[in-house]
């Protein structure tokens, strides 16, 4: 090292010194330029660009060596070989060339090292030729120590330089690569010199075609300018190059801002350059982003991998980071080439949206909206799973069906929004009974279902459906909601003895419960194999029910009620029937009830109404009508203006018209009734308690409603000479009617015993076949045109 140093000190001229690390340095940035500039041409140019980064740089070395020989100035008469001279800058130039060619190969790792190598022994080459064309009158010893230690730090130094002039922060690794190479030429240089010793010997004589020095000071200025100009040129063209890919990123990155999909530039695995969606899928800085390994948000190397092998096809991950951050998106990748090198492109769709709505689409598809259970669908699926566990465990399970009564009520009196209230409360309360193990659906409306497994006794599910009827018998503690006189029905059936698959299931709890229905609501019934044969009828009854009307099947008939006393007819009741092509004549027992409970009596019972109103209004004598108005009809909407409406299109006075309700009309909803009955009353119509005596019989609903008249029930007249109960229950109404200042009129008198008896006991009215059949009007004629008596005292 001394002796290098030495040698710079003592045996050179040091401002030429300073020129020719002044060259040197410039000649290196011009060949890091150049060689960057090699690489970002397209194979069309690259060759022209490699060639001129090979001269300049060639010329570079050559020169700095040349600079430096001059600054060396061993005081003997000196001179260089014409032709060695020219070697040393061919071999400059070539091996420069080379060095760079190799450095540029793609997919080779070692390139760069291997070209800066190649780079290094030009160097070497360069200047032993070029001493090698040093004629002086003297002899030359070389210190071989020197020589190999010059080869090898110029080979290393070069073969830094050129790995380090490229990469991440471009200007600080291209300065780094211009003084890496800088100090390969001028350390290889001045350790090459530091080797030689030259002894004058005055019998060496310098050869004759020896150039002298100032011819080679000349050779070196055209050297210098020739790296000066190639170095303006390259650096004119590399500006040029600079602000156009300055525009062209940034219409770039304009373009890819715009874009949904967050966009990645990846060389190779490290992000060069990402989009703004990128940035804000990941919430961070493009910064801190940037120069990191792609591996860093997508750690699955065999999804990365599966990614690059199949370009343009996408693949699904989650995106992470350290922070914890996970968005599930859909990836897919392209190949671009981008600064003369083939870079990919991986698009980044988010994916929480579609997510999102996927699992909203799922929840919906499986729970009903209204009260989170499973669903119809949903639970499909649960009772033919736990149909086939059941099998394989030869174990029995129950379905139960639920359908709640009176709900209708709540719907139409308080309104949807106090109906859905009521359904989520319910089902609230109905989870909180069940066991863990059970499934509780909504089926839709107000049918519910649970499936209760592994039941060794059925005494498990009766237990379960009383804690179902209780919870709904107290549902008004637990509900904000108004309740009514809610309760629920329920059907179940057993597998594997009623039904060994869903739809067999199904249908017959649905039996069962349509049973419950029927035997009074608010109870619950096992399903048993004759209840099918029944409900098949019951809905062929029903499904011919509908189209009674318009076929003219439901026609009149007509019972007078007579005075006790005289027998004069003070009017008839309307009685319907229902006479089918098929099944005859049906009894108002059998269809009466289905048409209350399919709400067919709605438009039934107006027809009824429409057709006796229109009837009596065209009778001569004034007789009063009497027509059954069923519990469902007196509570629904505008019923009042219903019947107003019909008197006023009939023209029959309301003072004729005589309503027949049941008690049962006045317990669903005391309040509305009231209300209903009050204006009926207003308008002039009379209302009569029909059936008096099997009901409640309740004084309070005689005193609290504005009834005119009370009808005892016939099983009570026709056990009057049997039953003494039965006479007690009837003295009992004709006393409770004196009391209260109403009318009672006794039902199904058929004996003359049995009216000496009602005459007896004071008894103003009686109806029943000893007065008349229920007939067509036709067969009235007589009555309602001219005599006053019915046929018992004709
Ligand atoms: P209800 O209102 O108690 O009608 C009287 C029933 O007693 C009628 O039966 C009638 O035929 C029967 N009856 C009358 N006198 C005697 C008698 O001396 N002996 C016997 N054994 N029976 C007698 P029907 O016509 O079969 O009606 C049965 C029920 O159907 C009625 O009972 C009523 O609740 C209902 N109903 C009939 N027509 C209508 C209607 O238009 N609307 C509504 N809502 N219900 C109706
Ligand atoms: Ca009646
Ligand atoms: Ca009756």
């Amino acid at each position: 090292m001394l002796t290098v140093y030495n040698c710079i000190v003592s045996e050179h001229d040091l401002r030429l010194v300073v020129l020719a690390a002044v060259v040197c340095g410039l000649a290196s940035i011009t060949a890091i330029h150049l060689l960057h500039q090699v690489r970002r041409s397209d194979a069309s140019r690259r060759l022209m660009w490699l060639s001129i980064a090979a001269v300049a740089t060639g010329f570079g070395i050559w020169s700095t060596h040349f600079i430096g020989m001059l600054a060396f100035s061993p005081s003997l008469p000196a001179g260089y070989d014409v032709p060695l001279t020219i070697l040393s800058l061919v071999f400059a130039v070539a091996m420069t060339g080379i060095g760079f060619s190799i450095a540029l190969l793609p997919r080779f790792a070692g390139a760069m090292w291997l070209g800066g190598t190649v780079v290094g022994a030009g160097i070497g080459c360069m200047h032993y030729t070029g001493m090698a064309a040093l004629n002086v009158a003297g002899t030359i010893a070389w210190d071989p120590m020197f020589v190999v230690a010059s080869i090898l730090l110029g080979a290393v130094f070069a073969a830094i330089a050129l790995p380090a002039a490229f990469g991440e922060a471009a200007a600080r690794r291209r300065l780094a690569g211009a003084v890496l190479l800088t100090l390969a030429i001028c350390i290889h240089h001045f350790t090459a010199m530091a080797a030689v010793a030259i002894t004058p010997d005055s019998t060496v004589e310098p050869s004759a075609l020896a150039v002298p020095s100032h011819w080679l000071a000349i050779g070196v200025a055209v050297g210098c300018l020739a790296i000066l100009l190639l170095a303006g040129v390259a650096l004119i063209l590399d500006l040029r190059e600079r602000r156009r890919m300055a525009l062209e990123m940034e219409r770039m990155r304009d373009l890819t801002d715009a874009a949904v999909e967050g966009l990645v530039l990846c060389d190779g695995e490290t992000v060069v350059s990402v989009n703004r969606s990128f940035t804000r899928l990941l919430n961070a800085h493009p910064e801190d982003i940037c120069g990191r390994a792609l591996s860093s948000w997508v750690p699955d190397a065999a999804l990365r991998q599966a990614l690059s092998d199949t370009m343009g096809k996408a693949v699904e991950t989650d995106l992470g980071d350290d922070q914890g951050t996970r968005v599930p998106v859909e990836l897919i990748a392209h190949q671009i080439t981008y600064n003369g090198r083939p870079h990919n492109v991986v698009a980044f769709r988010d994916l929480r949206d579609r997510r999102t709505a996927e699992a909203q689409i799922r929840y919906l598809a499986h729970h009903d909206p209204l009260t989170g259970l499973d669903n119809r669908a949903s639970f499909d699926e649960r009772l033919d799973r736990e149909i086939r566990l059941h099998q394989r465990a030869g174990q029995k399970l129950a379905l139960l069906c639920l359908d709640l009564d009176g709900f209708k009520d709540v719907n139409d009196i308080y309104g949807h929004a106090a109906g859905d209230q009521l359904l989520r409360d319910i089902a609230v309360a109905f989870s909180a009974i069940i066991t863990k193990d059970c499934v509780l659906a909504r089926l839709g409306g107000d049918e519910f279902a649970v499936i209760a497994p592994q039941v060794a006794d059925p005494a498990q599910v009766e237990a379960l459906a009383e804690k179902l009827l209780m919870c709904m018998r107290t549902i008004g503690h637990r509900s904000s909601a108004p309740t009514g006189s809610i309760s629920v029905s329920i059907g179940i059936a057993l597998y594997p003895s009623d039904s060994r698959d869903r739809t067999g299931l199904l249908s017959n709890a649905d039996t069962a419960l349509y049973r419950a229905k029927q035997e009074g609501k608010g109870i619950y019934r096992f399903f048993e194999p004759e209840m099918g044969v029944q409900i098949r009828e019951r809905r062929g009854i029903e499904h011919d029910l509908r189209n009674a009307i318009d076929n003219g099947e439901l026609s009149l008939v007509y019972q007078p009620q007579a005075q006790v006393a005289s027998g004069t007819v003070l009017g008839f009741e309307a009685l319907l029937r229902w006479n089918h092509p098929t099944r005859g004549s049906v009894q108002p027992s059998v269809f009466i009830p289905i048409a209350e409970q399919s709400g067919m009596i709605l438009t039934i019972g107006e027809w009824v109404m429409r057709q006796a109103c229109r009837e009596a209004a065209g009778w001569l004598r004034p007789l009063t009508i009497a027509v059954n108005v069923s519990p469902l009809q007196l509570g629904s909407e505008g019923f009042v203006a219903l019947v107003q409406g019909i008197l006023s299109e009939t023209g029959l006075q309301p003072e004729r018209l005589e309503i027949e309700i049941t008690e049962s009309a006045l317990i669903r909803d005391p309040n509305r009734a009231l209300l209903a009955l009050r204006d009926l009353k207003a308008i002039g119509i009379n209302i009569a308690m029909d059936d008096f005596g099997t009901g409640y019989s309740s004084l309070s609903n005689l005193q609290a409603f504005p009834f005119d008249k009370i009808k005892i029930d016939r099983s009570f007249i026709q056990a009057v000479h049997t039953k003494p109960q039965a006479a007690a229950i009837v003295r009992a109404v004709l006393g409770l009617g004196r009391g209260l200042g109403l009318p009672v009129i006794a039902e199904g008198v058929e004996t003359s015993e049995e009216l000496r008896f009602l005459g007896l006991e004071g008894c103003a009215e009686a109806q029943g076949y000893l007065f008349g059949r229920p007939v067509p009007i036709t067969e009235l004629t007589s009555l309602i045109f001219g005599n006053v008596a019915a046929s018992q005292s004709c």
